[in-house]
């Protein structure tokens, strides 16, 4: 498996960010490989390699019925050799959207649990019943934010130049910022865009992530919660504007969900003079 990184960095020339003197760049994860694309490849990575030392044969995760996560888990599974078990949000609907239908397609079993219990994914009764039913597995969290998936991202860290002064991620489960913000150089900061309204939990969930992997806080990091619009996998029309835009000026159509929250909101802080002149902003592009 061919897997391209350091991945590629492309400066974007907007008007509106150099009258501001910003200058903004892509880092485009998103061509890290094409069934396992940006950060859920770099969350994977370790996940991958500890199932297979502890000698699982099987992944079991979790995700809403449009999880990125649950797709490149099922694609890491085919690729790697290990069985994959999906657990999805709520009840089961047919025919299956596009995203199950291909985590089926990777090979993928799916089962559905009703939300109630859903929200209690963690606690050991639950992963016990889970086990009563699929036997042996190696467990990835939902979205697949652990401590090892903090270390995969460290990685991605470790990749920015150091003339980069800030690096912008979306936020959705955290592990991807906790990462970032870990493997970046001290004089660097990471900027994160929650996806979801009311992200403010997700400043404890980014800490609790960075002291499972390393036993404290690290790095220069914060959550900007301001550009939900409207939460999770909700968009309005301005949103779709910013993307119409985007895709006009640059030629790159954004993924809705994560990445034109975050660029909408690197765009709107820099033309509020949020970054100061000559700021040279990095933002990850992770799918
Ligand atoms: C999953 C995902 C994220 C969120 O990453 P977290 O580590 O859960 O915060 C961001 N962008 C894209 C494109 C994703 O698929």
């Amino acid at each position: 498996m061919t897997v391209r990184v350091p991945s590629a960095v492309e400066e974007v020339r907007d008007g509106r960010l150099e009258r501001v003197g910003v200058r903004l760049s892509l880092k485009r994860d998103d061509l890290v490989h094409p069934d396992l694309p940006g950060n859920k490849w770099r969350k994977l990575k370790y996940n991958l390699r500890a199932a297979s030392e502890q000698g699982h044969r099987t992944l079991l995760t979790f995700g809403g019925a449009y999880s990125n996560h649950l797709r490149a888990t099922a694609a890491a599974g085919r690729i790697f050799g290990f069985g994959t078990v999906g657990i999805v949000r709520g009840e089961e609907r047919l025919p299956l959207n596009e995203s199950l239908a291909y985590a089926v397609a990777q090979g993928m079993r799916l089962d559905y649990m009703d939300r109630g219990t859903y929200r209690r994914k963690t606690e050991p009764d639950v992963i016990a019943s889970l086990r009563e039913r699929w036997g042996d597995f190696y467990l990835v969290p939902e979205g697949g934010s652990n401590a090892l998936a903090v270390r995969g991202c460290a990685e991605l860290g470790a990749e920015v130049d150091p003339s980069f002064d800030v690096v912008c991620c979306a936020v959705g489960t955290g592990g991807t910022l906790a990462g970032l913000a870990a493997g970046l150089a001290p004089h660097q900061r990471a900027l994160g865009f929650a996806v979801l309204k009311g992200g403010a939990f997700l400043n404890e969930d980014v800490e609790r992530l960075q002291r499972e992997a390393y036993g404290e806080r690290r790095g220069n990091w914060s959550i900007d919660t301001d550009f939900h619009f409207g939460g999770y996998a909700r968009r309005d029309g301005e949103l779709d504007a910013f993307v119409a835009d985007f895709q006009r000026r640059h030629g790159l159509l954004l993924d809705w969900v994560y990445v034109a929250k975050m660029l909408a909101g690197v765009h709107s802080l820099a033309e509020r003079g949020a970054f100061p002149e000559g700021t040279r902003v990095l933002a990850v592009v992770t799918g």
